[in-house]
């Protein structure tokens, strides 16, 4: 097991700087969790007790039952990996030379070395064709999936990401967490990840440990619990306020009704008549969207321009199963405000309307603070 655990843990440094205060945190084995706080709230002080790269001043922490603190450092580190912002590679070593740092530290030879490094660079969705390059001549996110194989060569049990994409442009980040996703759900280690980007905290963390001024721990909580049910103003301030519209991605849309769609097949387009401010939805014929027409687009085909003029983009789709966030999205994206749900096969299924979507995070907020004064006055009874 990987558990790690703080017990009391402070640490002050040399010149009176108490970057931790009094952190009692434990982290369940295989969970990803994110330190995340504004800067200089102790995340990355925290993170480097783990492994030891700092003591702490006063407490322990343990890893699956044992005192780090009674085992031997270099051990200790084999089997945690650590990424870092730019990757920290090694600048004179090829990529697969980087990726095979461990093993090689481990005694394996060079060559089982590179063997699994090139297994590892597939993993993280790295070309073999790099493998032979310097990290100078690597991308940015590429170098930072070179830093990701490093740390996962030696498949340690527990994965340390200390700020690892921030340096990385928006796209790129995204595809990042997404592969990090990915991966976890193969990998299940136990990861702790550091950020003070609130959206990727709630993106990428099953648990998240929000840090504040003085190293003080605020909340260490479920993502959604986090958004909405803050434990403190500072946590309630640093969410923010798109908390709302982020808290609907946690919430189901399974009982936002489904309404008629107005649907117009392409062939059928000629023909038809709308009313000023009509929308319908032109789909193929496997129901396939194509996008939303009015009076002016029928208008435009009658007078013989190409469909692709005629026709108004539509907004986001609503998959099945998805999200009060996608539903919201899906309605008011759409130019005729009309959200469309579609099946796993893409075919037009229903119409969402965002009054709908908005009635039913009322009624579910609503619940939830019933249930909640339930349980106060029930506890203290
Ligand atoms: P974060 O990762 O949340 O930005 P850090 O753990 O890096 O925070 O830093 C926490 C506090 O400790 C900050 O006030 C920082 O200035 C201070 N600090 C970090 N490293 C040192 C050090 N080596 N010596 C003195 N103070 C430090
Ligand atoms: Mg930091």
């Amino acid at each position: 097991m990987s558990d790690i655990e703080f017990s009391g843990v402070s640490k002050t440094y040399p010149d009176g700087t108490t970057a931790v205060h009094h952190l009692d945190l434990n982290i369940e084995s295989g969970s990803f969790t994110v330190f995340v706080g504004p800067s200089g709230c102790g995340k990355t002080t925290s993170m480097r007790m783990i492994n030891r790269m700092l003591g702490p001043t006063t407490g322990t922490i343990s890893i699956g039952g044992q005192d780090i603190s009674r085992t031997d450092p270099v051990k200790l580190r084999l089997g945690i990996g650590y990424v870092i912002q730019n990757a920290g590679l090694l600048p004179h070593r090829t990529v697969v030379d980087n990726v095979a740092t461990v093993p090689v530290l481990r005694g394996a030879t060079r060559r089982a070395a590179r063997r699994e490094a090139l297994e590892v660079m597939d993993r993280v969705g790295l070309d073999r064709a790099l493998a032979q390059r310097y990290p100078a001549q690597l991308s940015g996110g590429q170098q930072q999936r070179v830093g990701v194989a490093r740390a996962l060569a030696a498949d340690p049990p527990i994965l340390l990401m200390d700020e690892p994409f921030s340096a990385v442009d928006p796209v790129v980040r995204t595809e990042l967490q997404a592969e990090m996703l990915r991966l976890q759900s193969e990998l299940h280690k136990t990861i702790v990840f550091v950020t003070h980007d609130i959206d990727e905290a709630i993106k990428l963390g099953d648990h998240i440990a929000v840090f504040g001024p003085g190293g003080h721990l605020q909340q260490y909580d479920e993502p959604q619990r986090v958004l909405s049910q803050p434990a403190t103003d500072f946590v309630a301030g640093f969410v923010g306020r798109d908390r709302g519209y982020r808290e609907l991605s946690f919430r189901t849309a399974e009982t936002v009704p489904l309404h008629d769609l107005p649907t117009v097949t392409v062939e059928e387009l000629p023909e038809i008549r709308l009313n000023k401010g009509e929308w319908r939805l032109v789909v193929d014929n496997a129901k396939i969207p194509i996008g939303w027409i009015d009076t002016t687009g029928v208008e435009g085909i009658r007078a013989g321009h190409p469909l692709s003029e005629s026709v108004a983009a539509g907004g986001s789709l609503f998959p099945p199963g998805g999200d009060l966030r996608q539903a919201l999205d899906a309605a008011i994206s759409s130019p005729s405000e009309i959200g469309v749900a579609v099946t796993d096969s893409g075919a037009a299924r229903g119409a969402i309307y965002a009054r709908d979507v908005l009635e039913q995070l009322h009624r579910q907020r609503t619940h939830e603070d019933t249930e909640r004064n339930r349980t106060f006055f029930e506890e203290s009874r």
